[in-house]
């Protein structure tokens, strides 16, 4: 393996996640140091606030242009470090945001052999030339990787009929009937199985940095780029990987 110690930034307002266990999840796959660490923005240099709100996007159909943040928006920034209740969308290209933080990473832990993922409940997106449109995404790989819970969330798309039911009513009474209609069929804040779910984002995100290949093809490999919550859900709860993946993993552990 090229990388001999992995820090993980944990994501302390997300409480579902379970650190330990991740940490412990880690360890089953791969033969490497890890350390787990508070809060990627908690004690930053204050330059960082600015930075990020700098990466914020406004218009979902515009390619990235610089954002030169108001006072009471690096504010929030800060105040959002502690902020459980922060449902509040705020979305941020992925890439630039990823760059930033970067910045930020003491200059001998950004080293070939130590990989660096950092959670956050930020909601990263990436401009998609394709349809020319802004979609949330909920990794953002190389060193530092970033993997957005929020995304976990936000990124893969609910049933169809969510959605047309959703459309006759907008009323918040409405979405919670609606919502709890389809409970158990996507992933809502504070889903118990958040940290379960991201186990497998973790690996992913390993397995990038490692391979240097995306996602996989197998819907039901927990590598699997989910574009469905059900897909998600069903991929990442069955907890198994294909043939190849396993293959893979045994390789690069021998390396
Ligand atoms: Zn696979």
């Amino acid at each position: 393996m090229k990388t001999s110690k992995i820090i993980i930034y944990d994501e302390p307002t997300v409480q579902e996640i379970q650190i330990t266990k991740i940490e412990k999840f880690v360890k089953k796959y791969f033969p490497v140091e890890i350390e787990i660490r508070k809060n990627f923005f908690q004690n930053n240099q204050h330059e960082i606030f600015e930075e990020i709100a700098s990466t914020r996007i406004f218009d979902l159909k515009k390619p990235f242009s610089k954002h030169i943040p108001t006072n009471s928006e690096i504010q929030m920034e800060k105040e959002n470090i502690d902020n459980s209740q922060n449902e509040e969308k705020i979305l941020y290209d992925g890439f630039e945001f990823q760059k930033v933080l970067s910045k930020f990473i003491p200059k001998n832990e950004l080293d070939l052999d130590t990989l660096n993922i950092i959670l956050t409940n930020k909601l990263t997106c990436t401009f998609d030339e394709s349809d020319f449109r802004y979609h949330a995404r909920v990794l953002i790989g190389t060193n530092p990787s970033i993997i957005s819970t929020t995304g976990f969330i936000e990124a893969p798309a609910r049933p169809r009929e969510y959605y047309i039911e959703l459309m006759t009513d907008f009323s918040k009474k409405n979405t919670n009937k609606i919502k709890e209609k389809y409970k158990g069929e996507f992933l809502d804040y504070h889903d118990s199985r958040i940290s379960k779910i991201l186990e497998g984002y973790i690996l992913q995100s390993i397995m990038y940095y490692e391979t240097g290949n995306d996602f996989c093809e197998d819907k039901e490999c927990r590598l699997y780029n989910a574009h469905w919550q059900k897909e998600l859900l069903n991929s990442q709860l069955n907890n198994k990987f294909c043939e190849k993946h396993e293959e893979i993993f045994k390789k690069i552990i021998d390396q």
